[in-house]
């Protein structure tokens, strides 16, 4: 196999400010593919730190891709430094600078600044990737069937270029899977464990999940869902067995299977809503809005998800949600009469055929004055048949709390 390394760029990955997305990004879509990244090395965006990561994963990796260093200022130093490791000269584009010349006058700029005009070099023998989202192309270079993409480093400019460019250029030389490398069952709401013994009956009917046999396994788990990745490493299953296998493993987890690949769960709640005609409204307290967010993600949900209310406050509660005053002060707000209270308010002030609702307290680490430890939330459903409240419980920090409570809620709708 082909050893491909990424290197990445950047103090700000280095100091922790910003997090490393792009190893997360083309590892993904890599091991999509069927290459698993040998090495990703985040290094510093000093000449010497490029020039010697470059010269060590030059010499011996099949691939190499780096990310940022190809803006305009002294500080992006990639493209330079690593054509001098190559012995290459840096040759004037003409098309690139037009490109660059083109997206400065749609932003009312008559002029170049000087200092983009070295984003207008490619290496001699190599080519370069147009860039429909920055001023930086990407770069590319071939020598003795290694390969050398160069990328700018924000997310929005890598990321369409990888896909657009990048994987397509690998394919045709031979260096990737034609279809998907693994096939991924998505479940929710069964631990990592029990999920394994569900399918053990299907592994072993396919030779076990062992290293070396036809069929490797892998479990990933994740704030209540759980993935199940089915491979074949050893290339003995198609990618049509596979799926074979992946259906009777679908078949054994009945409702605990959510989804093939990785759609969310508010994801999959909306195509359920959708396929049967149905709206959604939320109310949530203690989760930040964190539920509803979850929905911000899906292109054109506005006809089934109707709306949402962070209702924070007991005056909120009670003004916009007609949630009884009394109700309140007996029961708390933290408490199942309140989420049921907050689904059917907000489910009737919007008129949505299904609510969801939570309530948790997920703050200070003492218990409140109910006696309610830090991670105790009531999740609240309303549907046309009725309205349910439900105690969960969750062990943590805050975000873990908040995450699992809002998945929770979302899985209980799916249901
Ligand atoms: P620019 O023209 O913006 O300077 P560049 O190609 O020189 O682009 P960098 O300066 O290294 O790239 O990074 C630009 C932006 O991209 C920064 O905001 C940086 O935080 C972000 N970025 C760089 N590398 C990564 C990474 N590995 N993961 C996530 N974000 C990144
Ligand atoms: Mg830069």
């Amino acid at each position: 196999p082909r050893r491909f390394e990424l290197i990445t760029l950047g103090d700000e990955l280095l100091l922790g400010l910003t997090a490393n997305s792009h190893l997360t990004f083309i590892g993904g879509q890599l091991g999509r593919r069927g290459v698993q990244l040998a090495r990703n090395v985040t290094i510093t965006d000093e000449a010497g730190a490029i020039e010697r990561q470059f010269r060590e994963s030059w010499a011996g990796a099949d691939v190499v891709i780096t990310s940022g260093g190809l803006g305009p200022t002294c500080d992006d130093r990639t493209r330079e430094v690593i054509a001098e490791v190559l012995g290459q000269s840096l040759v004037f584009e003409p098309i690139i600078e037009a490109a660059i010349m083109e997206r400065f006058n749609r932003f009312g700029l008559k002029t170049l600044p000087p200092n983009n005009l070295k984003q207008a070099y490619r290496l001699e023998g190599g080519d370069f990737l147009p860039n429909a989202h920055g001023t930086a192309p990407g770069l590319w270079f071939e020598e003795a069937g290694k390969v050398l993409c160069m990328l700018p480093g924000p997310p929005n400019e890598l990321q369409p270029m990888f896909t657009e460019q990048v994987l397509p250029r690998l394919a045709e030389r031979g260096f990737l899977l034609s279809g998907e490398a693994y096939v991924q069952l998505r479940t929710a709401g069964i631990g990592e464990s029990e999920l394994e013994a569900r399918l053990q009956p299907v592994f072993d009917a396919h030779g076990g999940a062992g290293e070396d046999g036809p069929l490797s396994v892998a479990f990933c788990a994740h704030a209540g869902q759980v993935d199940c990745r089915l491979s074949s490493p050893s290339g003995l299953l198609t990618s049509e067995q596979l799926q074979a296998i992946a259906a009777q493993c679908e078949g054994l987890l009945g409702e605990d299977f959510m989804c093939y690949g990785e759609a969310s769960l508010a994801k999959v709640c909306v195509d359920l809503l959708r396929a049967g005609d149905k709206t959604l409204a939320v109310a949530e307290a203690g989760t930040g809005g964190l539920l509803t967010s979850e929905f911000g993600e899906i292109c054109g949900v506005a006809k089934c998800f109707l709306g949402a209310l962070v209702c924070n406050s007991n005056e909120a509660k009670v003004t916009l949600l007609d949630c009884p005053e009394c109700l309140i002060s007996q029961h708390g707000a933290v408490s199942a009469e309140c989420a049921v209270a907050l689904a059917t308010g907000v489910a009737e002030r919007l008129g949505a055929d299904y609510a969801l609702s939570i309530t948790a307290f997920s703050g200070a680490p003492c218990a409140n004055e109910r006696g309610n430890e830090v991670g105790t939330i009531f999740v609240g459903l309303h549907a046309p048949d009725g309205v349910w409240a439900r105690k969960l419980s969750y062990p943590g920090p805050r975000r873990t709390i908040k995450t699992r409570a809002v998945n929770a809620a979302l899985d209980w709708l799916r249901r």
